[in-house]
């Protein structure tokens, strides 16, 4: 775990991460940074779901990718079209976090696509870190997960995709930590602590900064 040497260019605030995070929030601005070579940055909006969660203590924030996207559909069998059309998540998140084993243990961006929930933004920004998973690179899976959820209702054969992405922000989503396991506070889904691979440092560093 490191103290990361680089600071948000809008209030001056030094920026927390873990050893192998690519982006780093500012949670005074609701900021997400990108550092690049040379001072570039890529900058993007942060927003963080609101829990009915009382159990503060327990809350960490998992950074997700979010999607607002347009797509266009196409394909010569009408009926098909018409369920997949139906189906399409409009709003898609990618974990922005490291995980392994999706076929063992879930996957939470999967999930909250899949069921599309209605959230309801926190009015201050909250602590966040463990962003290993840069915009460009979770941009990769857009259309895989948009079929993946097509395709629990109707096979997505044959179904031809294009999108526009709209509107790009990383949210931090309450996950209610059990040791074991941590529980989406959004959706209900558990997954075993020992999926998530930067779990033990961002501990260690919720910790830390709790104790200052
Ligand atoms: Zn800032």
């Amino acid at each position: 775990m490191r103290i990361v040497p680089c600071q948000c260019p809008d209030c001056g605030r030094d920026l927390t991460g873990l050893d192998n995070d690519r982006v780093f929030v500012c949670s005074t601005c609701a900021l997400a940074l990108h550092f690049l070579h040379e001072g570039d940055m890529l900058r993007y909006p942060v927003r963080f779901a609101k829990t009915l969660e009382k159990n503060r203590e327990s809350i960490m924030y998992m950074p997700f990718w979010m999607y607002r996207v347009k797509l266009d559909l196409s394909c010569k069998d009408n009926r098909k079209l018409k369920n997949a059309l139906r189906t399409a998540p409009q709003t898609v998140y990618l974990n922005a976090f490291k995980m392994h084993g999706f076929s063992l243990y879930g996957n939470p961006g999967l999930s909250l696509t899949a069921l599309q929930p209605t959230l309801i933004w926190e009015d201050n920004p909250q602590f966040m870190a463990g962003c290993r998973r840069t915009e460009a690179s979770a941009k990769n899976s857009l259309s895989h997960v948009i079929l993946a959820v097509i395709d629990r209702h109707e096979d997505v054969t044959g179904l031809d995709m294009s999108l526009e992405i709209e509107e790009t922000t990383l949210i931090g989503v309450p996950f209610l930590d059990q040791q074991d396991k941590l529980r989406d506070a959004v959706t209900g889904g558990e997954y075993l602590s020992l999926a998530f691979d930067d779990l033990a440092l961002y501990r260690s560093l919720r910790r830390r900064l709790n104790r200052r």
